[in-house]
């Protein structure tokens, strides 16, 4: 079995998924690339490769536990190990909390939220036999202060504030550690679309005049998910530019 960590991150097509990946294979890692369409994966793999990394592809719906927990189990057969879990897999479904669709609510949990249940149940084992793991929750500065027209994605998130530490909790003594990170305005396609008006009132109330590149969270998640940061556990880092301060 090869000494080399193994990263399995999910939503790695494009965006902060991507950014992550891309951040970890620099690192060092093998990191496994999930999320539902194949063909962006390969390309990724591609050029993770071409630069001297190590990665591999498992495309799969996270909203389909059973299919999210064979595809951990299939790497960790395959692989040998998994070290380190990313849950970064998102999607929004805005709309007023009292105009919200049934659907829109359950899809925006299962996406979101039972998810991240599932990769940390399928991931827990092979991690205690290693005493050694490092989980990390992709979270919103939305699950920690609310946001209007998200009730559904902000309880999601807000959702795995509470698993990160309940996990953090019952499995530290076997040398897991399991941390939330939460962005907050970051530049990806779940936020192109959204009004000027709307970006420029984030802006506003921001302490860095910027907003948040995939390449800033990457960072955050290289560092939480690194050997040394084993006494680091239970936390909820918003990585924001200042936005929350909470
Ligand atoms: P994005 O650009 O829309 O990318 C979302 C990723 O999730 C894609 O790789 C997508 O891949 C994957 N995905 C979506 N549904 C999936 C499913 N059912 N199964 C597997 N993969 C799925 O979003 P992002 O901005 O990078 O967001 C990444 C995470 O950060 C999300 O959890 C999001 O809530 C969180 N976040 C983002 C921001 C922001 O400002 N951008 C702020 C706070 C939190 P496919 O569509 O190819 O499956």
């Amino acid at each position: 079995m090869s000494d080399q960590r193994v990263a399995f991150v999910t939503g790695a097509s494009r965006g902060i998924g991507r950014a992550v990946a891309e951040r970890l294979a620099n690192d060092g890692r093998h990191v496994v690339l999930c999320s539902r369409s194949a063909a962006p994966l390969n390309d990724l793999a591609g050029t993770i490769e071409a630069n001297g990394g190590a990665a591999s592809v498992c495309a799969c719906d996270v909203g389909d536990r059973d299919a999210l927990s064979g595809a951990i189990e299939g790497v960790i057969k395959e692989r040998g190990r998994l070290d380190i879990l990313v849950n970064n897999a998102g999607i929004t479904r805005d709309g007023l909390a009292l105009r919200m669709s049934d659907d829109d609510w359950d899809e925006v949990i299962r996406v979101n939220l039972t998810s991240a249940f599932a990769a940390i149940r399928a991931a827990a084992r092979p991690m205690m036999k290693q005493r050694f793991g490092r989980i990390v929750n992709v979270a919103s500065t939305s699950g920690l202060v609310g946001n209007a027209g998200q009730a559904n994605y902000a309880a999601a998130k807000a959702g795995l504030v509470g698993l990160t530490k309940t996990i953090a909790r019952e499995l530290g003594g076997k040398g897991i550690t399991c941390n939330t990170v939460a962005p907050g305005f970051i530049q990806t396609d779940m936020t192109k679309d959204l009004p000027e008006s709307v970006t420029a009132q984030v802006l506003s109330t921001m302490a860095v005049n910027r907003l948040g590149d995939p390449a800033d969270i990457a960072a955050a998640i290289a560092y939480v998910t690194s050997d040394e940061a084993g006494f680091l556990t239970g936390q909820t880092i918003a990585v924001d530019g200042g936005l929350t301060m909470c």
